[in-house]
């Protein structure tokens, strides 16, 4: 818990009790909330760069970076003024808009989908790309990965990461009540980078499976790479079934690398998914999330094709310009430099923890990382699932005093941004061994 708190939570504290009265858990998403470590969840008033500052006025150099999106770091200046301009134009239509067209061409100029359709969070983008899928198959099996998260789609809450890792159900079946076993039934959870696992479910259900979602690399369940040649292997598994490959880059899409996870593997050895989701960075910090993929599956998609999907707010205007002037500023250099603050970070948290005796794994895929409570390293949900979440909890703790925000789970990445400069690693740095040894102590 956080009694060895000395931060100012005055504020917090009160609107947390009020946030309470009014919401369920006071939060608007499970894993904003400190169930996990304790203590008070921090409001945050603004934020600029590297930082949050917090309604009692404390800064924080900020790990969560709004779970993946901030990829330029806050308040972006171009950012700002492209999403100003678009907000004095009016803020959503209904009718087809300039900025949808090319953002489209953008992610299609990125990655290998020929066609884009936009939807409002990352949830919606993986539940219409499985839609599409059975429709295009007119197959109904799904097959998904323990630990992955999906967004909270019905049939894809069965051993789901994220928030599920830390409240959830881990068992087979629903994560959550609320799903009924019939929305999972179809679903076939596998352990993450299997391939015997995967073969053997293929040879028996092959011809009903409709697809294959996969996060395009796992981070939900901290970040745990696809084995190389893993995801190869999925694809040309589906191939030869007649099955979809959907890769889920909401997580790894413009972050991982410029090309995402796939420009890590399937743009080196020659390969690509059927459809793919996005989210996150391609928001630039609003609700917006897309799925695509080949141009002969998405023409299933109505109005050209029979399977619907629709949206009131997909390809708002706002949302598309601030995603459209993240993506153009996202240079070789913001990715450059990604990874030269994240090697920075990795090695010293990896110093300070074997310096404090404290067993753990960093792990990484692309500019994205995670830190592991774990006695070595993580391959799948099992391997995850026994980390030490009371020395985390300690470690959260007291780099939240000593001005450093991580995410509020065990089970999660830490995110930087291109505006993570010196004193916002050093800060980082600073913190770390004294982290350390409060999380050795636990
Ligand atoms: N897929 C992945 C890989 C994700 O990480 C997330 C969100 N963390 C989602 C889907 C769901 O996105 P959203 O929260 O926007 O619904």
């Amino acid at each position: 818990t956080s009694a060895a708190s000395t931060a100012r939570t005055a504020r917090s504290s009160e609107l947390f009790a009020r946030a309470r009265t009014v919401t369920p858990g006071g939060v608007n998403s499970p894993v904003r909330a400190f169930d996990a470590v304790g203590g008070t969840p921090r409001f945050i008033r603004s934020a600029r760069g590297a930082w949050l500052t917090d309604v009692d006025g404390n800064d924080y150099v900020d790990l969560i970076c709004s779970w993946g999106p901030m990829l330029l770091g806050h308040a972006h200046p171009e950012v700002q003024r492209a999403v100003t301009e678009a907000v004095s134009r009016g803020t959503s239509y209904g009718t087809p808009t300039v900025p949808e067209v090319e953002l489209a061409s953008e992610i299609v100029a990125r990655t290998p989908v020929e066609r884009v359709r936009f939807t409002s969070s990352g949830t919606e983008a993986t539940m219409s790309a499985i839609r599409l899928a059975r429709g295009f198959t007119g197959r109904d099996v799904v097959v998904k990965f323990a630990g992955c998260y999906h967004g909270h789609v019905d049939s894809l809450l069965a051993a789901a990461g994220s928030g599920l890792a830390t409240f959830g159900n881990p068992n087979a079946g629903p994560s959550t009540p609320g799903v009924p076993s019939s929305s999972t039934d179809l679903t076939l959870v596998l352990p993450y980078n299997d391939t015997a696992a995967v073969a053997a479910a293929f040879a028996e259900h092959g011809d009903r499976i409709a697809c294959l979602v996969t996060e395009a690399a796992a981070g939900n369940m901290g970040v745990v790479p696809p084995d190389p040649g893993f995801n190869r292997f999925l694809a040309e598994t589906c191939a030869r079934h007649g099955a979809l490959f959907v890769s889920d880059e909401v997580m790894t899409g413009f972050r991982a690398s410029r090309q995402g996870q796939w420009g890590l593997d399937g743009a080196v050895e020659g390969w690509a998914p059927d459809l793919m989701t996005f989210g996150k960075v391609m928001g630039g910090g609003f609700p917006a999330a897309a799925f695509g993929g080949r141009a002969d599956v998405m023409a299933h998609l109505s109005p050209e094709g029979s399977v619907y999907q629709a949206g009131t707010l997909s390809g708002n205007p706002v949302a598309t310009t601030a995603g459209l002037a993240t993506l153009r500023l996202a240079t070789d250099e913001v990715y450059a430099h990604l990874t030269a603050a994240g090697e920075t970070i990795k090695e010293a948290a990896a110093d300070a923890l074997t310096a404090a005796g404290v067993p753990h794994a960093v792990q990484s895929t692309g500019t994205m990382f995670s830190v592991f409570f774990t006695e070595g390293p993580v391959r799948d949900f099992a391997g995850a699932s026994g980390q030490d979440v009371a020395a985390y909890a300690a470690f959260f703790h007291a780099m939240l005093d000593a001005g450093v925000h991580l995410p509020p789970s065990a089970y999660e990445g830490w995110f930087l941004s291109a505006a993570h400069d010196d004193r916002a690693v050093q800060t980082v740095l600073d913190a770390l061994p004294a982290a350390a040894r409060a999380a050795a102590s636990q």
